[in-house]
Order: structure tokens, then C-alpha cells, then sequence
């Protein structure tokens, strides 16, 4: 099935606003095991009309997003009535959510604001319960009489409107109309602690000879998805041989990243994790509470910078830093151990490195980081890592590894491979 997208925005253009809902979309639809052929980003105005002309004369699905809104500059509803030549007429289901949305804020509903009630004639509104503007469905046939045979979306520019009404509306739709082909399966599986190149040389090969398997590989913030679709029982086959090979590195199947996989593991077993991190400034602890629900599982994070800092809040000793210097094994074990009993938690998690770009030692050179995991009645264990380059990636990397230890250990794996 081809698929266009079309984004409309003056703000995307521009380059004020990343085309976030682009990237989303062709990810959503990946997991339906659909590839957009095209992306088309167009400013507000008649242009996009154009755009969805040319989209839909050569596709089977567009989805457009933006532009819905109550604003002069909001014309994609209008211009896509226009290019169908279809009359726009009020729906009274729209009209009775505006009224409800609108008498909740105790505000009257506009005149601008009802011209989003407005839908082409055929056309099927999908409802926005996190804003106003609805998005419109135009089936195939609506375009017929133009030659053309696609299904059109029109989606909310706002993706915390756009997510839930793909999610919701748009995808129900996109599966109906897929070709009856309840055999083909889709899975990614989420690997981390080992990089793209060993991934390939442990699996490729193999996969490779599976007829009828698509293999890809999506690069991420510090893990790697393998991507694997085709009838379902290729899958399945598949993802076994990944198993057997890399199971270890395996942290989910299901796109969780890994510090949900850690929130839910410490959740499933009613266990704490506390940290503290140097080097990383809180950048794990800030992981940990990205995740609903971390509040359950996590209650300490201490950021330790200065040597003192280690010394009295985590009971370091002065001269154990002193003869072995602050980025050193001992210093790790010391500050996890000490972090574990001061915030009487079940693990805790410990970095000290050195982030750079100045600061490096011939022996310990930028780049170095030691991650330590003190656990309640299990053996501390200490990684040193090396996360050569910018700051930013250093902290994301090092949290990524101590993340991963922890999720070791939780899963019973040994946490330093
Ligand atoms: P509204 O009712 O908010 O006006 P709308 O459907 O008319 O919604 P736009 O006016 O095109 O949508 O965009 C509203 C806001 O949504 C933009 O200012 C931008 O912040 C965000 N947005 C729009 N398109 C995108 C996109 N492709 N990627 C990420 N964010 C977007
Ligand atoms: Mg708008």
C-alpha cells in the first residue's frame, strides 16, 4: 500500500518546529508494516493544495497534519473540500463537543472556532478528545471522480492531539483497509550493551538466509532495534535465533526502553533503586523518573559533584578518594554501598568518571567512567566503561550501562558481561 505524509506549517518550514509527527508517524506505521514512500512538508496557504493533489494522484493513503485549527492560517479542511469539490456542512457531533469543551472553560464557542464543525460531505469525523479541531477521514471513493484512489487522513498539527487519534482512529482504519493478511507479523527487538557492527556479526548471517524475512536495524539512544516482519511464522523463527544468539542483550520486544524495563522489573519485585552519580549530574535519576509509575520503585538520587559531596553524604572516606583519586573502582563501590544504606533502598546504582574534554590522565584518559551496583544482600560489582566524545553523549551513555547492569541483575543475567 503506498503511503504519503504531508505536513503543512509555516513554523516547519521555517525550521521553528522540528517535524516531530513525520518521524512518529513513519514509526507507527513501520509497526503496521507499512514504509512511507514520501514525506512532503508544505508552508500554510494554497500550497497545500498542491501538495495533497500530488500525494493523492499517486498513492493509496495520505495522511496530512496541521492546519486544522480556528485560525485564518488554518486551511487545510477548506482546501481539501475544495481539490474533492465537495460542500462542507456542520456536524452536529463536532458542534455538541465544541459546546462541551468550550462550557467547561466557561468560554462562549466563537465564530472561528465553529468553522472547525464544518466537514466535506462523505467524510468521516474523527473526534479530538484532547483539543478542539477534529480530524476528517475522506475515504477513496470521495476522490474517484478526480482519477484517484486514495484514502485521505486529516490529522491535528498538535501531537498531543495527533497521537491519540492515530492511535485511536487512524490505525483501526489503515488495518481495515490493509489487504487481508492476518498472517504477517512485525516485532522489534531492543538491544543494548552491544554495538550495531556486533549485533550484525552475531546475527546477519543467519537471518540472511531466512527466505521471506525483512531484516532492518533502527539505531537508537543507546540501544539498537532489530526489526524483523513477514509472515508469521518467519517471525517467529527469527526472533528465536535472536534469542539464542544475543538473548541476554535483549531488553524488550515490545519498544520499552530501558528505563520502563527497569521501572517495572524493581515494580514486579517491590524493590528500590536509589543513585549516585557524579559525572552524570542526576541524568540517571532523571531517566528513572521519566518513567509513570517511578515513584513506586525510587525515592533517593544524589548528585555527589564535589569530593566532599561523596565524603558526606555517602560516606566515603576522604583518604580513599585521596590515594585512589575520585574516578577510580574503590571511589564506585564506595559511593553505591554508601548510597545503599543511606537511603535504605534494595539497589543503588554509582558513576564517577571523567566527562572531559579536560580533566583527562594518560591512565585514566576522558572518556573513562567506573559504574558500580550495590545490591542488599548480593556482591557489589563495579564496569569501567569508556564513552570517548561531546558531554552529552558521555551522560547519556554512561547511564544507558549503568541502567543495564541494574536490569541484569533484576533479570538474574551476570551484570558486568
Ligand atoms: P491548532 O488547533 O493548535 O491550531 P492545527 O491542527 O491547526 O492545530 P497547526 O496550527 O498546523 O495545527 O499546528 C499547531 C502546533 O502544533 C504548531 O505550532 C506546532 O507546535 C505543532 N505542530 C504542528 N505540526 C507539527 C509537526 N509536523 N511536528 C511537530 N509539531 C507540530
Ligand atoms: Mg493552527
Amino acid at each position: 500500500m503506498r503511503i504519503e505524509i504531508v505536513n503543512t506549517g509555516t513554523e516547519l518550514v521555517l525550521g521553528d518546529t522540528i517535524n516531530t509527527n513525520a518521524a512518529w508517524l513513519g514509526q507507527r506505521l513501520a509497526a503496521l508494516g507499512l514504509e512511507v514512500s514520501r514525506q512532503t512538508i508544505v508552508p500554510d496557504g494554497a500550497i497545500i493544495k498542491v501538495a495533497i493533489a500530488e500525494a493523492a494522484a499517486r498513492s493509496e493513503v495520505v495522511l496530512i497534519t496541521g492546519g486544522l485549527g480556528p485560525t485564518n492560517d488554518d486551511v487545510t479542511r477548506e482546501c481539501t473540500a475544495e481539490l474533492l469539490e465537495l460542500p462542507l456542512e456542520p456536524s452536529a457531533e463536532v458542534m455538541a463537543h465544541l459546546e462541551g469543551y468550550f462550557t467547561q472553560r466557561n468560554k462562549p464557542v466563537s465564530e472561528a472556532t465553529k468553522r472547525q464543525a464544518m466537514a466535506p460531505r462523505g467524510s468521516q469525523v474523527l473526534m479530538n478528545a484532547f483539543g478542539t479541531a477534529p480530524g476528517l477521514y475522506l475515504p477513496a471513493v470521495l476522490g474517484a471522480a478526480r482519477g484517484w484512489n486514495a484514502h485521505l487522513f486529516l490529522l491535528p498539527g498538535p501531537p498531543r492531539e495527533l497521537k491519540p487519534m492515530m492511535e485511536n482512529q487512524v490505525e483501526p482504519i489503515l488495518r481495515s483497509l490493509l489487504p487481508d493478511d492476518a498472517d504477517r507479523a512485525v516485532l522489534y527487538q531492543k538491544i543494548t550493551g552491544m554495538g550495531e557492527s556486533d549485533i550484525v556479526e552475531h546475527i546477519q548471517a543467519d537471518l540472511e538466509a531466512m527466505p521471506g524475512l525483512e531484516l532492518g536495524y533502527c539505531i537508537g539512544k543507546g540501544d539498537v532495534d532489530v526489526r524483523l516482519a513477514g509472515a508469521a511464522d518467519v517471525v517467529a523463527k527469527a526472533a528465536a535465533l535472536v534469542r539464542l544468539k544475543v538473548g541476554d542483550f535483549i531488553l524488550s520486544e515490545d519498544r520499552r526502553v530501558i528505563e520502563e524495563v527497569v521501572v517495572d522489573l524493581l515494580a514486579e519485585r517491590g524493590e528500590w533503586v536509589a543513585t549516585a552519580e557524579s559525572c552524570t549530574g542526576g541524568t540517571i535519576a532523571s531517566r528513572i523518573t521519566d518513567v509513570s509509575g517511578s515513584s513506586g520503585v525510587f525515592g533517593h538520587g544524589f548528585v555527589t559533584y564535589a569530593n566532599e559531596a561523596k565524603t558526606k553524604h555517602l560516606g566515603v572516606p576522604a583518604d580513599l578518594i585521596a590515594s585512589h583519586g575520585a574516578v577510580s573502582e574503590e571511589v564506585a563501590r564506595a559511593m553505591a554501598e554508601g548510597c545503599l544504606a543511606t537511603a535504605g533502598a534494595d539497589h543503588a546504582l554509582a558513576v564517577t568518571g571523567i566527562a572531559g574534554p579536560s580533566g583527562g590522565t594518560p591512565e585514566k584518559p576522558v572518556g573513562t567512567v567506573f559504574v558500580a551496583l550495590a545490591s542488599r544482600g548480593q556482591e557489589t560489582v563495579c564496569r569501567k566503561l569508556f564513552f570517548p566524545g561531546a558531554r552529552d553523549r558521555f551522560k547519556l551513555l554512561t547511564s544507558q550501562g549503568a541502567l543495564e547492569m541494574l536490569r541484569r541483575r533484576l533479570r538474574g543475567i551476570n551484570p558486568t558481561p
